[in-house]
């Protein structure tokens, strides 16, 4: 068994939102240990690849609107910090429409005779809503945008992701990803003339997202903050996405340590405070004490390891979040690039994935000279049964359809490589939100305790959210310390 220093701090898990909270606690002069299972840092932002070929479990892009973030993430990447135009296409009945939705664009997209069954399915929703609030995604987007665009456009590619019955998933994904536009809206924004009253659909817009009823832009926006998710260009790392994680380690490397291979499978509480955490490293068990802790491992996996047990309806809550996971095939391939899109999506069912990136559209340096890679995203659950076919069989099997879409010739394959991740989307199924609050509830509960993080707080956060929360949760711990430091100095004054 090993100590830490009696004042540290101790972070679960080195993703972006445990390094953001150790990068800040280190150049604030604290003490803190960073617990890694893995064994190497990043979690779902690291870059991994082989002889010369490089990729990200799944292409990451870094948008912001905090300038402070972006400053530090910047300063990370020095001059192998890139700007990469956006431009991401959904693949539908052989034709290829912009990504995220642009309603016009897949409106006038199918031809006058759908296009006519939209407008009407569009009115009959705004003139006959239906009553209920909606809750799930599938009421949601028709009442967004009408009976036949969730048919035609929304359907299929939401129950891919997440593996559920559209009536099952809730709308809070699928609202922010398109913003809280209406149909009618989007055809407005796009018009060469100002219509009257345009300003003021904005402004209730605006007013709705930040007071009133809770809408579902505003749930949505409670989930992730407010993501420029429309902008034109992104930051990358020349190679890699891994890089911001590996630049973060390495500033705190310089003054405090950071444990891969260390697995937390006990976190030990009494009284309301956490006292210490058991890993397991290579086989052995340590105990780390520390004076605060900051979680950023998976939220269920956190209340299992709790000892004493949480109450009975704490465990059932955690043990009713589930997360949807991913498996990613990379095939490196000889010759020119094969796309010109950040992202390509794969709506249809007849295809097994759902998404493809070319990392060398990114940054050339993911691929030796004369030769780039395709990475193709299977959304699937841990233990399904593709994820348990063989890499070989996998790689066959999407080479095979590659070819039949028209994306690439497989002769031209030089190798692959295939990825199982878990945990890649806390998997919002309705009613995950009142969990959610039974377990925070009880997490309250612990003074020294802060969670952070996409898994870690079990919401759908891009990097610099999770990166945010991870710097928010450190300085939590800062001003708690500044306060009371300053006690006995008022008390000495009184
Ligand atoms: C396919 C895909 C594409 C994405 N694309 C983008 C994008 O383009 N732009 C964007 O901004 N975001 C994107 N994201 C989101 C981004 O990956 C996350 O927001 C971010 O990586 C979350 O960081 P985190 O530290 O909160 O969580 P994680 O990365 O999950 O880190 C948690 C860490 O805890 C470790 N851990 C777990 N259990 C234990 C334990 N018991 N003990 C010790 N350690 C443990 C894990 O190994 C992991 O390293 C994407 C995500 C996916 C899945």
């Amino acid at each position: 068994m090993s100590m830490a220093p009696n004042d540290a701090v101790v972070v679960l898990g080195a993703g972006l939102a445990g390094l953001a909270a150790g990068d800040e606690l280190t150049r604030a002069g604290r003490s803190v240990t960073v617990l890694e299972a893995g064994e190497a840092v990043g979690g779902l932002s690291r870059t991994v690849g082989r002889d010369g070929f490089r990729y990200d479990l799944g292409g990451h892009r870094f948008l912001t609107d905090d300038a402070e973030l972006e400053a530090l993430v910047r300063q990370i990447l020095g001059p192998d910090c890139l700007a990469v135009p956006r431009s991401s296409k959904i693949l539908m009945g052989g034709r290829y429409f912009d990504y995220p939705l642009r309603p016009l664009n897949a409106f006038f997209g199918f031809g006058p005779v759908t296009s006519a069954r939209i407008l009407f399915d569009y009115a009959r929703e705004r003139l006959w809503p239906i009553a209920r609030p909606p809750v799930n995604l599938e009421d949601w987007v028709v009442r967004q945008f009408g009976r036949a665009m969730f048919d035609i456009y929304f359907r299929d590619y939401s129950e891919k992701v997440w593996g559920l019955d559209c009536r099952r998933i809730d709308m809070t994904w699928v609202a922010q990803r398109i913003q809280g536009l209406s149909l009618g809206e989007a055809i407005a924004r796009a018009l060469p003339i100002r219509l009257p009253g345009r300003r003021e659909v904005d402004a209730q817009r605006q007013g709705s997202l930040r007071g009133g009823t809770r809408s579902g832009a505003q749930r949505a926006r409670e989930l992730q903050g407010d993501l420029p998710t429309l902008t034109s260009r992104f930051l990358y790392p020349r190679l890699g996405i891994g890089q911001i994680a590996e630049g973060l380690a390495a500033r705190i490397r310089e003054r405090n340590a950071i444990r891969t291979d260390s697995r937390v499978h006990k976190v030990h509480h009494a009284h309301g405070r956490v006292e210490a955490v058991e890993v397991l490293e290579r086989g052995e068990r340590h105990l780390l004490r520390g004076t605060q802790f900051v979680s950023t491992i998976p939220l269920p996996a956190l209340v299992a390891a709790l000892s004493p047990r949480p109450p009975a309806a704490v465990l059932a809550a955690a043990s009713r979040l589930g997360s949807r996971d991913l498996l990613t095939v990379a095939v490196m391939l000889r010759g020119p690039r094969v796309t010109q899109h950040t992202w390509i999506y794969l709506p249809d069912k007849s295809v097994p994935f759902g998404r493809i990136h070319e990392p060398t559209n990114w940054s050339p340096d993911m691929a030796p000279p004369g030769h780039t890679l395709l990475v193709i995203e299977y959304f699937c659950f841990r233990g399904d049964a593709l994820w348990s076919r063989g890499d070989a069989d996998i790689a066959q099997e999407t080479l095979e359809h590659l070819a039949r879409l028209d994306i690439v010739d497989p002769g031209r394959a030089v190798g692959h490589e295939v990825q199982r991740i878990a945990n890649a989307y806390p998997l919002f199924e309705v009613g995950y939100d009142e969990h959610c609050r039974t377990i925070n509830d009880y997490l309250c509960g612990f003074a020294n305790l802060h969670t952070a993080g996409r898994n870690g707080m079990f919401r759908y956060f891009n990097m610099d959210r999770a990166m945010l929360a991870g710097r928010d949760a450190a300085r939590a711990i800062l001003a708690r310390q500044a306060k009371e430091e300053a006690l006995p100095a008022v008390q000495l004054t009184a």
